[in-house]
Formats: structure tokens, sequence, C-alpha cells
């Protein structure tokens, strides 16, 4: 047992001012992932700064017609609510297919963005993990590495990003909202997570004293041709081995513009945007489709376990630009 303190932040200036006093603290928001790497001992936080009673459980409309949501809204409630529904399905679509409709009750969107990896090894202790404890080693490498990254790993970490939400709001180029001791920021969501160098402990670019605030969409949802696409070992409550989330405009057949975000394939949502480009002006064939695949996964490395992504990833590119580029058009 790991003794801790407990407190409930009153204000934001509060939550800052108390991670910022106590290096050992930790934000706890729904506590699904949390309290979970608590449990096994992966994390052992001294004091939990509950920030669950914050003013960040609003989805407001923005000045330039995107939508801001709240880090404490609920997944469940982000995912249902009627302007997410109507405007940008495609990160409605993307949360419903994580995890269960329970954790999404309880999950909330600063916390989704936070989550840490699936890898096994990180999750035990008695095994050697970089990303655990830096220094130590990578298990997984010489290991059982079926989930692991084949793009943009390091020889320090090849652990993928395990959140759906994250792969769609790359694809729409969300913005995070963060506070801390210095002020608020915006970090751009494409330089939010981090791939894992030299430095596999650290996921993201959020300073330790920082609070994510919000979450901001850009006024372009792509509603009429979207898809996310989710393969994983089961049909529910399974982390993803390949998503895919796509974004086209469309000008009749011809693409206008085109986003494609990848999940479980590297350590953040992986984007490529100079192959994305190649189908800009192009026709929404197969053909094209393929070529885009190939473009994007052109870099990628299969370890002992997980080559079979790279295959797997191509097709499911390919599989969800058709159902996008399709939509509307079908009987
Ligand atoms: C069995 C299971 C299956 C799952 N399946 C999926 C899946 O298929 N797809 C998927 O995407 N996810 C899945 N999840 C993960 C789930 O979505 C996350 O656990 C959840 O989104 C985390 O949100 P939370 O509010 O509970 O975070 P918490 O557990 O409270 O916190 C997570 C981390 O974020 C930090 N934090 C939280 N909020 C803030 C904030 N506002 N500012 C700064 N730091 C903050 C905390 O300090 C902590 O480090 C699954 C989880 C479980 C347990
Ligand atoms: S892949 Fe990363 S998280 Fe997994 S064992 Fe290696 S260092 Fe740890």
């Amino acid at each position: 047992m790991n003794r801790f303190s407990y407190m409930r932040a009153g204000d934001i200036a509060g939550a800052v001012r108390e991670i910022s006093g106590n290096s050992t603290a930790q934000f706890i928001a729904g506590g699904t992932n949390l309290i979970d790497l608590m449990k096994e001992s992966v994390t052992r936080p001294a004091r939990l700064i509950d920030i669950t009673r914050l003013p960040l459980s609003r989805i407001e409309e923005t000045g330039n017609g995107g939508l801001r949501l709240g880090a404490l809204v609920t997944n469940a409630e982000t995912a249902y609510h009627p302007q997410i529904e109507r405007r940008y399905p495609l990160l409605s679509r993307a949360i419903l297919s994580g995890a269960s409709a329970q954790l999404r009750n309880m999950a909330t969107n600063g916390g989704n963005l936070l989550q840490r990896t699936r890898c096994y090894y990180f999750y035990d202790v008695a095994t050697p993990c970089n990303k655990r404890e830096p220094g130590t080693g990578c298990s997984a490498i010489e290991g059982f590495n079926r989930i692991h990254a084949v793009l943009g790993a390091s020889d320090q970490c090849i652990a993928v990003h395990p959140s759906d939400m994250c792969v769609a709001l790359a694809a729409l180029e969300a913005v995070v909202h963060v506070t801390g001791k210095n002020g608020s920021r915006t970090i751009p969501f494409a330089d939010f997570h981090r791939l894992p160098g030299d430095t596999p402990e650290m996921d993201t670019n959020l300073e330790r004293d920082e609070i994510i605030t919000s979450i901001e969409l850009p006024a372009k949802g792509f509603a009429e041709h979207y898809a996310y696409l989710k393969v994983r070992d089961r049909k529910s409550y399974a982390f993803a081995l390949i998503s895919v989330a796509a974004a086209l405009e469309m000008s009749g057949r011809t693409i206008a513009q085109a986003r494609l975000a990848l999940g479980g394939v590297a350590h953040k949502p992986w984007r490529d945007t100079q192959a994305e480009a190649m189908l800009n002006g192009k026709a929404a064939t197969a053909e094209n489709f393929q070529i885009v695949a190939e473009a994007i996964i052109r870099d990628a490395k299969g370890l002992t376990h997980n080559a079979f992504k790279i295959e797997l990833a191509k097709r499911a590119i390919v599989r969800a630009l058709k159902h996008a580029a399709q939509m509307g058009t079908r009987q």
C-alpha cells in the first residue's frame, strides 16, 4: 500500500499552485487510468489533486465557428453532444469505439489525452521499462511486441499511444488549451504528444505544472465525408491494433482536401501531411488511395511480432478512405 494525501482543487489557480508546489503530486480526473496505474504501483503519487469540481465541464461555441470542449466534459457527454454528432461525427465515432459505456461515463477529455500506453511491460513492474524507469531498458524490443509501434519508434521505446479520441483530434487539427504557473498557452494537436526518442518517459509536451483546460475544434468538421476505422482483437472493450481517422472534402468525385491520422502505429497519433496532400485534386479511386497508403507506411519497420501491422495499416487506410468518399453516394 502506497500512502498518499488527497485534496480537492476549488479553482484553476489553486490546482496549478498545488501541483507546482509538490513534485510528487498528480491531478486526478475520472481516475480510469490513474487509479489502475496506482494499483499496479506503476505510478506512486504522494498527493492527488482532484480537479473534478473545476469549472471545465462545458462545451461552448468559439468566436471563429468552432467548439471548445472543456477538459472535464466526459467522453460520453462529448460523443453524444448534438453539436458533436452533427458537426464532428468523426470525433463522436472515434470516442464511441473506445473503452466501454461505463468507462466513457467516467473518463474525461483531458484524461483521455494523457492516458498512458498499454505496453504490457510498462504495467509489469517486475520488468525493465525505459518509460516507467528511465535507463532500465526496453523489454518489448526483444520481447512480445505484437501491439507495438511500426513508425517513429526509437531504440529506447516502441510503445504506441492508445487513445481513439486523439486520432480523430489529430485529423481535425484540434488545439489544446493549457494553464500553468507561467500563464496560459495553446498547443497545436500535432505538437501535443511526442515521439519516444531518448526520453520515452515523456509522453507529451505539457509541462508538469500545467493543467489542460479545454480542447478547441476548428470550424471545419468534415461531417459529409469521414470514417473512423478501428481494427482490434475483439469487437468491443479492446484497444486498436490499427485505427484510421479519414476526413475528406469532396467536389463531386474529386478530393479537394484529405486528412488522415493513424492510431496503433506510433507513440503519438500519426500524420503525414505530405502524403495526404497527394490526394488533393485527385479522383477518389482505389488506385489513388493505395498510392497514399503506400506513401504513409513507406518508412514502417516491423519487429518479430508486429510486422503484420504494416500491411494491415495500408488496407485500413484504403478502406477508411473508400468509406469516407462513398458517404452520401450509396443507396
Ligand atoms: C479497460 C479499459 C479499456 C479502455 N479502452 C480504451 C479504448 O479502447 N480507447 C481509448 O481511447 N481509451 C480507452 N481506455 C482509456 C480511457 O479512455 C482513459 O482511461 C480515460 O480517457 C482517462 O480519462 P480520466 O479522466 O479517467 O483520466 P485519469 O485517470 O483521471 O487521469 C489520467 C492522467 O491524466 C492526468 N489528467 C487528467 N485530467 C487532466 C487535466 N485536465 N490536466 C492535466 N492532467 C490531467 C492525470 O494526472 C493522469 O496522469 C480504456 C480504459 C480502460 C480502463
Ligand atoms: S516499449 Fe516503451 S513502454 Fe514498453 S517496455 Fe519498452 S520502454 Fe517500456
